[in-house]
């Protein structure tokens, strides 16, 4: 069978929930056809049928797994792009209750992963190409393959916008972060960057102070766009000082392996000067992973998918959405966690009443 994701193997455990079709339309017959010179090479996809499927494989989407596993649903679970999540970059995750002496992100995520499929959750990488949500069942494209499912849960995430720099890229886990909530720990009595003006910027600025010796906020503007409150707070922190008007131009060095200064870009007279620093963290904002749900299902300005009041689900029954995907504000591991829990319950409702 020529470019199926999930393996015959694999899925031959899931039969009694799992109904296959060859796909019938003519554009999935396999055949090769010969017109003059052309040789024409049709794909054959298979589809699949779930009862429930989940994107994304971040602490939102195996907690539902888990959940929705236990209820013997047999959830497939699409990775995505960064099986894991955002947890598979964080070092040593300190706030995620039980683990009192600390466990990696990648380690978390790990067991997360084999506790899922212990209770017969399927997992497959693939890309998500395209949803089909207006008709039932529910349409998911993953590269060349259709699966189809009686309901959904997103938790595709949010990716943490980056500077963009090299050196950014080299130095992230080594001093440059993009989580002050996780990593702040790490900088006690040292000099540390924050990016950004927005309230993220300022929260973490706010949060870091408790452990740094000093924090700088470099914002691009000489007006910050975080709320008022948070404004004022910052700004009388006797830890806290800002640069205004500059951009980070490099992060040193990369040689060393580690982070030692800024190099700092006036954005109105392009002066570089050069800031001595251990730590850099990047606070310039967030954007949910809902780029193919766009047109879909309802989705508020900044992008996030908008769910019910109370429960997980989202504008179209059937589809239900957790962690950073819906939440723009809290974005914590556990509180991904507890929103893929409630989503999966709610998905068991109302897969036992349709
Ligand atoms: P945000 O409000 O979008 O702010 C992003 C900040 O980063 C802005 O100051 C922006 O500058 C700056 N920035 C963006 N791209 C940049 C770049 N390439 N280089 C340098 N600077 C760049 O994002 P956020 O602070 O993460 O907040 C996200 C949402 O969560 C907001 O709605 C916020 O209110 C909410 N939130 C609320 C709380 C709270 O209420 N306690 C806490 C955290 C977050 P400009 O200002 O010049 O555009």
């Amino acid at each position: 069978m020529e470019n199926c994701v999930a393996d015959r193997a694999t899925s031959a455990r899931f039969l009694d929930n799992v109904h296959e079709n060859d796909a019938v339309e003519n554009a999935s017959l396999a055949f090769s056809k010969k017109i003059g010179n052309i040789s024409l090479k049709k794909r054959r996809i298979r589809v699949m049928t779930r009862n429930l499927i989940i994107l994304g494989s971040g602490p939102a989407g195996l907690t539902a797994a888990i959940y929705a596993a236990r209820s013997n649903r047999a959830p497939l679970v699409i990775e995505g792009i960064q099986p894991g999540g955002q947890l598979t970059i964080t070092a040593d995750v300190e706030n995620y209750p039980g683990f009192p002496d600390a466990i990696t992100g990648p380690q978390l995520m790990d067991g997360m992963r084999r506790q899922a499929v212990r209770f017969g959750a399927e997992i497959i990488s693939g890309n998500v190409s395209s949803v089909d949500f207006s008709k039932r069942p529910f349409v998911i494209n993953v590269d060349n393959d259709r699966h189809e499912a009686s309901a959904v849960i997103i938790a595709t995430g949010a990716t943490a916008q980056w500077l963009g720099l090299e050196s950014e890229k080299k130095l992230i886990g080594k001093g440059v972060s993009g989580c002050a909530t996780c990593d702040a720990f790490f900088f006690r009595d040292q000099n540390v960057v924050v990016v950004g003006g927005g309230d993220t910027a300022l929260e973490d600025a706010m949060f870091l102070t408790k452990f740094a010796k000093m924090v700088t906020v470099v914002h691009r503007r000489d007006e910050l766009r975080a709320t008022k409150i948070l404004q004022d707070r910052a700004k009388s922190n006797p830890k806290i000082k800002f640069a205004w008007k500059k951009v980070v131009d490099d992060i040193l060095d990369v040689k060393q392996g580690k982070v030692t200064a800024v190099r700092l870009k006036d954005v109105e007279s392009k002066n570089i000067s050069e800031m001595k620093c251990d730590g850099v963290f990047v606070a310039i904002g967030y954007k949910p992973n809902t780029e193919l749900l766009k047109g879909q299902i309802a989705l508020d300005e900044k992008g996030y998918i908008v769910t019910k009041k109370s429960t997980m689900e989202t504008s179209i029954p059937g589809v239900f959405a957790a962690g950073d995907v819906q939440d723009s504000y809290y974005k914590q591991a556990i509180t991904a966690a507890g929103t893929g829990c409630m989503a999966a319950i709610d998905a068991e409702r109302y897969l036992s009443v349709v």
